[in-house]
C-alpha cells in the first residue's frame, strides 16, 4: 500500500510466497507433532530472514522497521512460531549494531547476518519479569572475570541460541537500580545449564526454556559497549524493536484468523444461505476487518517512528496493546465462525486462539505498556499531533 520501497515490498512478498508454498499447507501436522521446524529455520535462513537488521560490513543493507514489520506478520500469518523464532534475534543484533564495541560487532554480527549463529535475549526470571529492576541474576567481578549466578526463565530458543543477551546486575548495591544493570554476551559453556523446556498453551516448535547460572566465569570484555550500568537504558530501547515484533506478530495471527473465517463464511451455509449472509456473523467479519485495518496502522505508526531514531517506546507500546487484544478478540470470534470446527485441531482457528494470548503477555504485559503508554503521555503533555 505504498509504505514500502519496490525492493522492500519485493522482500515482504517473497516472504508471503515461501508462507504460501511452504508453510500454510504443513503447518498444522507441525503444529501437533511438538517438533522444531529445522526446514523452515533453514529456508529462513536462505531468505536472508536473520539478517534483516544487519548492516555492511557484516551484512547486507538491513530493511527499514515498517519491512521488518511486515516481514514479521507474514511469518506469523503462516506460523507465529516462526516469528517468533527470529524475534529476540533482530534485537539482539539491533542491540549489538547500536550499542556494541567494534570487536563485538565483528565477533557476532557476520554470523547472526547468516542465521548461522543465532541469538535471544534472557530478562526474565522466575521470580518476576515485569519488575526488572528488582531482578536478582548478578554477575560479580572476580580478577579478570565476572562470575555469573541466578536463574532465567521463558528464554525463547535458548537451546538453539548460540549467544544470550543476559540481563543482570554487576552492581546489586547500585542506586538507582538501573544503573547496577548490564547486558553480558553470553555463549554457552560451563556454569549455564539449559535446565528444563516449559510446557505451554501454543508458540510450539520453538523451545522456552530455563537457564541457570551457577558459577559461570565471563569475560569483562562481555559487556555490551564495554561499559558496565548501561544495559538497563540499552535493553529498554531493544524493546521497542521487541514490541513492534510481538505487535506484528498478533497483526500476523490475526490476519490468518479473519482469512480462514472469510472463506469459511461463505463455503458454510445454514437456513439456506452462506453464513456470512446471517448479520451476526457478518458484523463479526466487519469488526474483524476494521480492527486489523486498525492495528496495521499503529503498528506502520510506530516502525516509521522508530526510523525517525527518536524514542518510540509509547508508539511501540500501543502498537503491541491494540493488535494483541483485538489477535485474541479476532481469534475467538474465527472460532465462533467456524462454529464446531473451530474447536477442532483440524482446523488452524484453534492453534491462532492458542497462539494469541502470548503476545499479551510477552514483551512486557499490556498492563505494564499502558503504564508506559500513560508515562510517556504525561512525559510529552500528551498526544503529539505533528
Ligand atoms: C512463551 C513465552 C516466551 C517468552 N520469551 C521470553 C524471552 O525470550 N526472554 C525473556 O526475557 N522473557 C520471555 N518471556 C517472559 C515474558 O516476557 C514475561 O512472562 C512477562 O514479561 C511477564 O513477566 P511475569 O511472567 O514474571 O509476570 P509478572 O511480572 O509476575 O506479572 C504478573 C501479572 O501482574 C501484572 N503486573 C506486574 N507488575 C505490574 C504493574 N507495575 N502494573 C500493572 N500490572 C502489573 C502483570 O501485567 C501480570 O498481569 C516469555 C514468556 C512466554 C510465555
Amino acid at each position: 500500500m505504498g509504505v514500502l520501497s519496490t525492493e522492500e515490498q519485493a522482500v515482504v512478498d517473497t516472504v508471503r510466497d515461501f508462507v504460501d508454498r511452504e508453510v500454510k499447507p504443513a503447518v498444522n501436522e507441525v503444529e501437533h507433532s511438538g517438533e522444531y521446524p529445522e526446514k523452515w529455520i533453514e529456508q529462513m535462513k536462505e531468505l536472508g530472514i536473520y539478517g534483516l537488521a544487519v548492516p555492511e560490513p557484516w551484512g547486507e543493507a538491513p530493511v527499514s522497521m515498517p519491512c521488518y514489520a511486515l516481514v514479521t506478520a507474514e511469518l506469523s500469518r503462516g506460523w507465529m512460531s516462526l516469528a517468533g523464532a527470529m524475534g529476540g534475534h533482530t534485537v539482539v543484533a539491533k542491540l549489538l549494531v547500536a550499542f556494541g564495541t567494534r570487536e563485538q560487532q565483528d565477533r557476532y554480527l557476520p554470523r547472526m547476518a547468516t542465521g548461522e549463529l543465532r541469538a535471544t535475549m534472557a530478562l526474565t526470571e522466575p521470580g518476576g519479569g515485569s519488575d526488572l529492576q528488582a531482578m536478582s541474576t548478578h554477575a560479580s567481578l572476580q580478577d579478570d572475570h565476572y562470575v555469573v549466578n541466578g536463574s532465567k526463565t521463558w528464554i525463547s530458543n535458548a537451546r538453539r541460541s548460540g549467544l544470550i543477551a543476559l540481563l543482570c546486575k554487576t552492581d546489586p548495591a547500585a542506586e538507582p537500580a538501573h544503573r547496577g544493570i548490564s547486558v553480558l554476551l553470553v555463549e554457552h559453556g560451563p556454569g549455564l545449564t539449559v535446565s528444563k523446556d516449559l510446557p505451554k498453551l501454543g508458540y510450539k516448535g520453538v523451545e522456552s526454556c530455563e537457564l541457570i547460572f551457577d558459577d559461570m566465569r565471563v569475560p569483562t570484555d562481555a559487556v555490551l559497549g564495554g561499559t558496565p550500568g548501561k544495559g538497563f537504558g540499552q535493553m529498554m530501547k531493544g524493546l521497542e524493536t521487541g514490541r513492534i515484533q510481538v505487535a506484528s506478530r498478533a497483526l500476523g495471527v490475526a490476519d490468518a484468523a479473519l482469512a480462514d473465517a472469510l472463506r469459511y463464511a461463505q463455503d458454510r451455509e445454514s437456513f439456506g444461505k452462506p453464513i456470512w449472509q446471517h448479520q451476526s456473523v457478518g458484523n463479526y467479519l466487519a469488526d474483524m476487518a476494521t480492527k486489523i485495518t486498525a492495528a496495521r496502522q499503529l503498528i506502520l505508526h510506530a516502525a516509521e517512528k522508530y526510523e525517525t531514531g527518536q524514542r518510540c517506546d509509547m508508539e511501540a507500546g500501543m502498537a503491541k496493546l491494540f493488535t494483541s487484544e483485538i489477535a485474541m478478540e479476532v481469534a475467538l470470534n474465527a472460532v465462533r465462525i467456524h462454529g464446531g470446527y473451530g474447536y477442532s485441531t483440524e482446523f488452524d482457528v484453534e492453534r491462532y486462539f492458542r497462539d494469541a494470548p502470548l503476545m499479551i503477555v510477552g514483551e512486557g504485559t499490556n498492563e505494564i505498556q499502558r503504564n508506559v503508554i500513560a508515562a510517556q503521555l504525561v512525559k510529552r503533555g500528551g498526544l503529539d499531533r505533528s
